[in-house]
């Protein structure tokens, strides 16, 4: 386990993009669809058990939540919810709030998308590659809870995400995870190391 990514702590949450925190150094962002398995991959990530905990106080669901890894680098929490059965005003604050964000953050230098691997690229995935695109974005898709897989399935799974999104012309990565069986933690972190600018540990 990483020990910088053990060093993650809460540091605020903004529920207007403008409160954010001051936009210097490095930051990663996770999203996922409400369910994608989006808090227990950041706890595993970061080996706390209820980081992501955090982001889930009521009140705070809706809002960018940064967590601190030292002086210059954050992970950053997305709000994500079950997108098509939102009501229509809550989704275009939703996505006024990521499109402001992804447009305007400098220290923005990647996102997590997180999908189930069971239900890869639903709505909520599509725009949120369509965002990174237009933003020029790099993107590293976590497939998670590949344990409900059997190993073959989730491989054919990777691959045809993989596939799906051969023509886009931002950076993308797909990779497998599972917190139960243990699977994909260091690619995760490997993936982060490059977007944070980690050369040692
Ligand atoms: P979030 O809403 O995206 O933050 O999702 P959660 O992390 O709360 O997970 C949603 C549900 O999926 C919970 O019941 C988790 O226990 C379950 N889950 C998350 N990750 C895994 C995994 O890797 N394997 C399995 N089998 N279940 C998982």
């Amino acid at each position: 386990m990483n020990r910088l990514y053990h060093k993650a702590a809460f540091l605020c949450s903004a529920p207007k993009f403008h409160q954010s925190p001051p936009d210097e150094g490095v930051e990663v962002a996770f999203a996922g669809r409400s369910n994608a398995g989006k808090s227990s991959a950041l706890n595993r990530i970061t080996g706390q058990k209820s980081l992501a905990r955090t982001s889930k106080t009521p009140g705070r669901t809706q809002q960018l939540v940064f967590f601190q890894l030292d002086e210059k680098r954050r992970l950053v929490d997305l709000p994500g919810y079950g997108y098509a059965k939102a009501p229509l005003a809550e989704r275009k604050r939703w996505a006024q709030a990521i499109e402001d964000y992804f447009k305007e953050r400098q220290s923005l230098k990647g996102v997590f998308l997180m999908m189930d691997i069971r239900h890869p690229l639903t709505e909520f995935d599509q725009q949120m590659i369509e965002w990174c695109e237009s933003c020029h974005l790099p993107l590293h898709i976590v497939l998670t809870k590949a344990d409900k897989l059997k190993r073959g399935a989730a491989k054919n799974t990777l691959l045809s995400v993989e596939r799906k999104l051969q023509e886009m012309t931002v950076e993308l990565s797909v990779q497998l995870f599972s917190v139960p069986a243990k699977i994909g933690v260091d690619q995760a972190h490997q993936a982060l190391d490059q977007w944070l600018e980690v050369t040692d540990h």
